[in-house]
């Protein structure tokens, strides 16, 4: 049976409405928090083993993700795989690789991200992972929010498409009521 992913995210409380920003800049009437599906290491695995299974076949030496969403998912996918996990993190505004992760020439990585939006964070995560000379295998995620209008130059599988409405600050109905806007991560969300 293919797993329910909006009804997990419906049921841990991670589908929130409102006014957000997003890492992109845009903003939107809903977000998905992932964090509060990942705090069940049951859905975590499960998840995991779901985006892994898009993957079986491909051999993968790594699996990377963009922190903090992205560190718990490339765990629980590496461990379906039987492949390594390790993540990005950004600083001064740029994802980079702490900690003393080590790429070879030539491994095979698998992105993963709980969230894509525009797709902004896989793509710089792509472009780190490529720099060590590792070949970039697909990307796998639990969510794409743009009605799956995002495009990768390599396969890529989200568990569930949505169509989320989001807007250039500029052009935002909910700004423009005056509605304040909350970014996730601040505040307690
Ligand atoms: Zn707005």
């Amino acid at each position: 049976m293919t797993l329910d992913v909006l009804a997990i995210y419906r049921e841990t409380g991670a589908l929130r409405n409102g006014h957000f920003q997003l890492t992109s800049g845009l903003h939107t009437d809903s977000y998905l928090q992932s964090a509060l599906v990942l705090q069940y290491p049951e859905h975590a695995t499960r998840i995991g083993q779901e985006i892994a299974n898009h993957f079986r076949n491909e051999k993968i030496d790594l699996v990377v993700g963009p922190a903090v969403g992205g560190i718990i998912l490339s765990h629980t996918v590496g461990k379906a795989l039987g492949a390594r996990s390790i993540y990005v993190e950004r600083k001064d505004g740029k994802l980079i690789f702490y900690r003393g992760f080590e790429i070879k020439p030539r491994e095979r990585a698998l992105i993963v991200e709980d969230v894509v939006t525009t797709g902004g964070s896989v793509q710089e995560t792509i472009e780190v992972v490529e720099k060590y000379g590792a070949e970039i295998v697909g990307i796998g995620s639990i969510v794409e929010r743009s009605g799956g209008k995002v495009r990768f130059s390599v396969p890529y599988r989200p568990l569930l498409v949505i169509e989320a409405r989001s807007y250039p600050p500029s052009n935002c109905p909910l700004c423009k009521k005056g509605e304040s806007v909350t970014i996730p991560g601040s505040r307690g969300l």
